[in-house]
């Protein structure tokens, strides 16, 4: 077997002229949508995550403003420009890059924002609200892994799917939103005990590990769709995901690859919660 590739970037690029169309609609209205994004350190990585963020939102016509704060930034400046930023009509989206540097305590820090603006889903009423099924923000990366398994036309009803890794932003998010669409889901981690026993049995493999080459081809059932969130780098320094792509791709029915998988996804989704919550927000205006 040769599994299909699902093209992220593909995918990304259709989501991305539909919110296109969106926001174009709504500036006709006079409603321009505005995302803040709060930067505190100068960890390179970030810089570039925030970096495409601005240059995404550039693109679609969304209003993008950043902040760079030193790394000794004390968490009264930290809370206050968030109290600010909460207070902006024109800001419809906050997202404080993570992570953190050590002294500032991340979970304060996130939930100091309003969760009418919490567009990266991370305040623990968004959470909250993820688990009962009644949400209107949705973490990104899960979100947009979502939107690529319907885009190919897998549906998740009744289907056995098997997460690895429990974080709170790729995880356990993803095992929720995976049970709203009425799959049956098994979360495993670094305790699971014959773990491709448990990864063989899912018509839905997803992996957020973090680990180069650690979903091989004797984990996965044949014909699975396998999604390969990790971002890793390889002995050679170039980026991969969690999965053995070469193996896999001879088992698996569909597989996103690494770049241009999950990655463009995250960001796209970034984008449509900061237009959703304009909509939301604004709608009298
Ligand atoms: P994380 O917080 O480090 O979580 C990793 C998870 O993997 C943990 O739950 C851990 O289990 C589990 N794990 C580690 N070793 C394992 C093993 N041997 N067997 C089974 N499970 C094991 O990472 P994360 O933030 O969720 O991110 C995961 C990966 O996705 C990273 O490579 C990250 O860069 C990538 N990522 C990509 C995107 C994107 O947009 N493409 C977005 C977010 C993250 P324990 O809980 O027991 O420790």
């Amino acid at each position: 077997m040769s599994a299909k590739i699902i093209d992220g970037k593909q995918v990304a690029a259709r989501c991305r002229e539909e919110l296109k169309q969106q926001v174009a609609a709504l500036r006709a209205r006079g409603i321009i949508p505005g995302l803040a994004v709060i930067l505190v350190g100068e960890d390179p990585a970030s810089q570039v995550y925030v970096r495409n963020k601005h240059r995404a939102c550039e693109e679609l016509g969304i209003h993008s403003e950043q902040y760079t704060l030193p790394a000794d930034t004390d968490r009264q400046t930290l809370l206050d420009l968030i109290t600010e930023l909460n207070g902006r009509e024109e800001i419809d989206g906050i997202l404080v890059q993570l992570p953190l540097p050590g002294h500032l305590d991340e979970k304060e820090i996130l939930s100091a924002i309003d969760p009418a603006k919490d567009v990266d889903s991370f305040h623990p009423q968004n959470v909250g609200r993820l688990v009962i099924g009644d949400y209107f923000f949705a973490p990104c990366t899960p979100s947009g892994i979502l939107t690529l398994i319907d885009s190919a036309g897998v549906d998740l009803t009744g289907k056995e799917c098997v997460v690895i890794g429990r974080s709170n932003i790729v995880g356990k998010p993803m095992a929720l939103m995976l049970l709203h669409r009425n799959a049956t889901v098994t979360v495993c981690h670094s305790k699971t005990r014959e773990l491709p026993s448990v990864t063989r049995r899912a018509d839905v493999l997803i992996s957020a590990v973090g680990k180069a080459g650690f979903v091989t081809a004797d984990m996965v059932k044949p014909g699975a769709v396998v999604i390969d969130v990790g971002m890793n780098r390889n002995q050679a320094g170039k980026l991969c995901g969690d999965v053995d792509f070469e193996s896999v791709s001879r088992v698996a029915g569909y597989l996103t690859p690494v770049p241009g998988g999950v990655g463009p996804m995250t960001i796209t989704m970034l984008l449509r919660s900061t237009v959703l919550s304009a909509q939301n927000r604004r709608k009298k205006q």
